[in-house]
């Protein structure tokens, strides 16, 4: 009995506040959220967005940094050698670092423009 019981009330932790509560249930008795069961269907534009800016994140930072290597290297390399190749890289290095935060800002809006 008191098995068949719960398999017809199909308990679930509600999504907002964790407590058990009815599947069917319209709103959660605990908490009061209309969602219990969490956003039944996710839309996949919203899932698709979201790993959107997940990936714009990573590129931004993937090319601050190539940028800064990039311009750290060219600076080391064309510097006149010792103190004063280490004033040049990290000259180019900031210069990389500048150029590299808008790009990557730009890479990351007209992806999304086209997308
Ligand atoms: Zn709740």
């Amino acid at each position: 009995m008191g098995q068949a019981q719960r398999r017809r009330q199909e308990l679930i932790d509600c999504h907002d506040c964790g407590n058990a509560v009815s599947f069917s249930a319209v709103a959660c008795p605990h908490c009061g959220s209309t969602e219990p069961a969490g956003p039944a269907v996710q839309s996949r534009r919203e899932l698709r967005r979201l790993r959107m800016e997940a990936t714009n994140d990573r590129r931004l930072v993937v090319v601050t940094v190539l940028c800064t290597g990039l311009g750290t290297l060219y600076g080391a390399l064309t510097g006149a050698g010792g103190a004063a190749s280490l004033w040049s890289a990290l000259f180019y290095g900031f210069i990389g670092a500048v150029i590299g935060v808008p790009a990557a800002f730009v890479i990351n809006v007209s992806r999304s423009l086209f997308d």
